[in-house]
């Protein structure tokens, strides 16, 4: 199996036609005033010493607590589908490496709540089963087809979409 990155993961509930323009190279993240907005709310919410454990160039954790708990901050619970399955695959990765019985909390910075997050066996099911599905649309010659949708307009791709 193809192992893929967390923000591949993420991209794939957000939007497919997203998915296949990030794999292709094409990236324009530093445009986007919402991603800024989310790092400098990230930035401010916890200390320096927390911050980003990159494993294998393929997921970046945001701090570590308790050994074995891992953190990830959003500034919404806009896409919390997306950050769930990015958490649960981050849980599914280290299981992989021999690393057992790692948990989840994501913190969202709006409402200052955190929600837990544990890995199952029908978790580990549907995760496969995404990895199977990125790795066939980063295999597209073609990006999937646009979706307008409310998140369109909040994405660093959107020029590139529909201008
Ligand atoms: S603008 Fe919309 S359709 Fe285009 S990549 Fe972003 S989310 Fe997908």
């Amino acid at each position: 199996m193809n192992l893929v990155t967390g923000t591949e993961i993420n991209y794939y509930f957000v939007c497919k036609h997203k998915l296949w323009l990030f794999t292709h190279g094409i990236n324009m993240e530093h445009n986007s005033d919402y991603v800024d907005i989310g790092n400098a709310l990230h930035e401010k919410s916890f200390t320096r010493e927390d911050k980003e454990i990159l494993i294998d160039g393929r997921i970046k954790i945001d701090f570590v607590r308790n050994q074995l708990e891992i953190h990830e901050t959003k500034k919404s619970k806009a896409m919390e589908e997306a950050t769930k399955y990015q958490i649960l695959y981050y849980i599914y990765y280290l299981k992989m490496k021999g690393v057992d019985g790692v948990t989840g909390v994501i913190h969202y910075m709006d409402n200052h709540s955190k929600e837990e997050i544990t890995l199952r066996e029908q978790n580990e099911e549907k995760i496969k089963q995404i990895i199977e599905e990125i790795n066939k649309i980063k295999e597209m010659d073609k990006p999937p087809q646009k979706v307008k949708s409310k998140v369109c307009t909040k994405c660093s791709y959107y020029e590139l979409c529909f201008c």
